[in-house]
């Protein structure tokens, strides 16, 4: 629920972008939907390794001797020597 409302913000604000896109000079439609497409796209793309690096890091959590973020299984401060 909380993504799909998230998901029509992103959809709202490509809007307003294409928009503002199509209102320069030397803009047609299709170049503003391309340069839309492309950003909603791209932004999904980000969101969703950015979810998927959450979710990582929660997963592993923290160092319970120093408070460091456990990375691939080990505490980078403890771990490392
Ligand atoms: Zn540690």
């Amino acid at each position: 629920m909380k993504f799909e409302k998230r998901e029509i913000l992103l959809i709202v604000g490509i809007l307003f972008i294409m928009i503002g896109v199509m209102a320069l000079p030397h803009m047609n439609l299709i170049y503003s939907v391309a340069i839309a497409i492309s950003l909603y796209f791209a932004i999904r793309v980000f969101i969703g390794r950015r979810k998927k690096q959450i979710q990582r890091e929660v997963g592993q959590g923290i160092c319970v001797t120093c408070g460091a973020k456990i990375t691939q299984g080990k505490c980078p401060k403890c771990d490392s020597a």
